[in-house]
């Protein structure tokens, strides 16, 4: 095993944070019980603001970023993971409190490990990803306060990026009627109809001020979005429909009224997926490796080299992404 390798290292420079490529040793990683071969990383809306400096996702310094990993287990002091495992790693505080995934190795705990299921490569994991696997929790939210492909359409908002494109093609896979909402129609729609969007709804639809209640049109929402996107969603959210919030590519803010709530009966249902339970995030993976068209899982994500990561960044936070970036770290 080479003692020496590369990762990507928020630090302070003259009081900024700054993210750049530095020569590792083992020493220089966490005293933490499993030591893995880190095979992939992704590239996230989070990672973007983390490794551009633009939100102070990293919150203690130096650190590795990168908040999510795939590889292959080469020692481990904890006796429910031996060498040659193949795990993956979403959220728990990587790239905000612990060492992250642009890093050839890390160590990590085994808490917050998921085994990567039969059927799935560690490649199609961080497809996936932390966007890929939210997607899954907010199709699960759905599904759980019981919205079935009969009740209606459903509305993905920010359907080009990340969670969009997953959330498109695995809520077409169950038999949703799709409706895709994205600020790029004429770049990305076609694609997205390939995905299994049945109608694309234009950004500018979305994003204005809405009335406290509109036309009731979607028995579900998948909102990656947030803002005035998620006002409009939710004022056109059927009766008894649910809005699942995961995400505020639009912004943070949310000027809705209580009118869809009291008199349609709506549910806001919010998606974290950073802290979710392991049982949460076991029973999402599987649902992934069993329901994700590998075809599409294809089709919406590529493979780009750890160089390029700062560059990627700085177009991610642009909504200049389309799906899925993952990361070889090697
Ligand atoms: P991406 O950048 O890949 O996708 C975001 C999409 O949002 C863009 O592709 C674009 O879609 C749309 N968008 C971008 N800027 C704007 C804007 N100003 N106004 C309206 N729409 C916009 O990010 P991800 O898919 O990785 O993440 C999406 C969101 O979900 C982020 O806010 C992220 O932080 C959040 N998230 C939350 C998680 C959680 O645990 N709750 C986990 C993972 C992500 P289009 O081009 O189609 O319009």
């Amino acid at each position: 095993m080479s003692a020496s390798f590369n990762a990507i290292v928020a630090e302070e420079v003259d009081g900024k944070t700054v993210a750049q490529f530095k020569s590792m040793d083992l020493v220089d990683l966490p005293d933490e019980p499993v030591l893995v071969d880190v095979a992939y990383s992704t590239i996230n809306y989070k990672d973007g603001l983390a490794v551009s400096g633009a939100a102070p996702i990293c919150r203690r310094l130096p650190l590795i970023c990168g908040i999510d990993l795939a590889g292959t287990v080469v020692e481990s002091s904890d006796s429910a993971y031996r060498p040659g495992d193949q795990v993956l790693v979403n959220g728990y505080g990587l790239s905000e409190v612990h060492n992250g995934g642009y890093s050839q190795k890390q160590r990590i705990r085994p808490e917050w490990i998921v085994r990567i299921p039969d059927g799935m490569s560690a490649y199609e994991t961080m497809a996936l990803g932390t966007a890929g696997y939210t997607s899954m929790l907010c199709v699960q939210g759905l599904q759980d306060l019981g919205v079935k492909p009969e009740d209606g359409p459903v509305l993905v908002t920010g359907a080009a990026g990340g969670v969009g494109t997953v959330a498109v093609s695995l809520l077409a896979g169950l038999g949703y009627e799709v409706h895709a909402s994205t600020g790029r129609v004429d770049e990305q729609g076609e694609f997205l109809r390939g995905l299994g969007a049945a109608a694309l709804v234009p950004r500018q639809e979305l994003a204005r001020d809405c009335k406290p209640l509109e036309q009731e049109l979607w028995a579900g929402v998948v909102d990656t979005v947030g803002d005035k996107v998620l006002a409009t969603a939710i004022a056109q959210t059927k009766y008894e429909g649910v809005v699942t919030a995961c995400g505020l590519a639009g912004g943070a803010g949310l000027a809705s009224s209580v009118m869809p709530f009291i008199l349609r009966g709506v549910t806001l249902r919010g998606i974290d997926s950073v802290q979710a339970s392991q049982q949460r995030r076991q029973r999402a993976w599987d649902a992934l490796a069993a329901t994700m068209n590998r075809e599409h899982l294809a089709s919406l994500s590529k493979t780009v080299a750890m160089s390029e990561v700062p560059a990627l960044a700085a177009k991610i936070l642009a909504g200049e992404v389309a799906g899925r970036l993952v990361v070889d770290v090697n």
